[in-house]
Formats: structure tokens, C-alpha cells, sequence
């Protein structure tokens, strides 16, 4: 008789893109990208205080160098929720009709934060990788709200966010071509 044995259950670390390290919005943990203006991930914030929040991410990514990797990747993975690269659901949306990516709305892959968030999935994996989010993110918040706590007010002028997909597309293109 043989008796299967099952192989150890492994988190399968998904591939971080190396921008991410370069993204601004590390620099904001209080801020939520994923859920504009919730406390926490199963809030659901007023009107107001998502629109607030909403503005303050795209200016935040309107400044962030890495804008176009991220706003391409979130059209490339289909993501449903957030803002990435100063987009959201609806101007994803339009981006993706316009240069045949598919529609906003896949599910991200299991051991993902936003899995477990957004989607309530309890799978061993998505556990692990929510756990290692929060365990992460709170002692950013946590010396963010001590530097925070004496600061002025920054007084932020909105403005509009716009990506040149085309431009950016023909500029990766001439870069390969000269490799
Ligand atoms: S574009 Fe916005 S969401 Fe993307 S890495 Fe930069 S600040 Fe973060
Ligand atoms: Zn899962």
C-alpha cells in the first residue's frame, strides 16, 4: 500500500517589482491606496472622507517617480480595487477599453493582502500575507502619526493626473531597440 504524504504547505513569495521600493506612498502608511479613507480594510468610509482620501493619493502619485510602472501593472493584472498610479477603478476602466487591456476585475492571486481585504479570503496563505502586511505597516503608521503630530498643515493644490500611455510606450520602445 502507499500512502500519499502531503508536501509542506508553502507560501509562494509573489515577484515584487523592483520600483516598488521607489513608490512614495511607502512614506504614507497611514493612507490607504487599496481603500481610500476606511480606517481599517472592512470599513466603509463616507462619501466625503473617501473623496478626500482619494485626492490625496493620486497627488501623492501624481509626484511619484514610478507612476507609469505601477498604473501599467495594475491595468496588466486587472486589479478591481485601489488607485495605482493615480488611476482607479474607473479611469482603469476607460484606459484599458482604449488600449485593449482586459476590463478591471480579476481576483488577485491567493497569499495576497489585498486577497484577504478585499475579497475575504481566509485561505492559510492570504492569513499569512495579511498578517505580514499589518505586521509591516503599523509600526510605519505608528512613527508616522509621532511625525505628523507637530507638523503645519501643507496646504496641497490638486492637479489633474494624466498618463501618456502612448508616449510612455514608444520611450520603453526606443530603450529596448537600443539594447
Ligand atoms: S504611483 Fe501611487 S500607488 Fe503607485 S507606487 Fe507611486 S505613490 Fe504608490
Ligand atoms: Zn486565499
Amino acid at each position: 500500500m502507499t500512502v500519499a504524504i502531503a508536501a509542506p504547505r508553502r507560501l509562494v513569495p509573489r515577484e515584487v517589482p523592483d520600483w516598488h521600493e521607489a513608490g512614495i506612498c511607502r512614506a504614507f502608511p497611514e493612507l490607504s491606496w487599496v481603500h481610500p479613507g476606511a480606517a481599517d480594510p472592512f470599513s466603509r468610509p463616507l462619501k466625503a472622507e473617501r473623496e478626500v482620501a482619494e485626492l490625496a493619493c493620486r497627488v501623492i502619485c501624481a509626484a511619484c517617480p514610478v507612476r507609469l510602472a505601477c498604473a501599467l501593472g495594475a491595468l496588466e493584472r486587472g486589479e478591481r480595487w485601489g488607485i495605482w498610479g493615480g488611476l482607479d477603478f474607473t479611469d482603469r476602466k476607460a484606459v484599458a477599453k482604449e488600449f485593449g487591456y482586459e476590463l478591471p476585475g480579476a481576483a488577485p492571486e491567493h497569499g495576497t493582502n489585498s486577497r484577504y481585504a478585499k475579497w475575504s479570503c481566509r485561505c492559510p496563505d492570504c492569513r499569512e500575507a495579511h498578517a505580514l502586511y499589518e505586521s509591516q505597516r503599523r509600526p510605519r503608521a505608528a512613527q508616522r502619526r509621532l511625525a505628523v503630530a507637530d507638523e503645519p498643515p501643507v496646504p496641497v493644490r490638486a492637479r489633474p493626473v494624466r498618463l501618456d500611455l502612448v508616449a510612455y510606450r514608444r520611450r520603453t520602445r526606443r530603450r529596448a531597440a537600443r539594447r
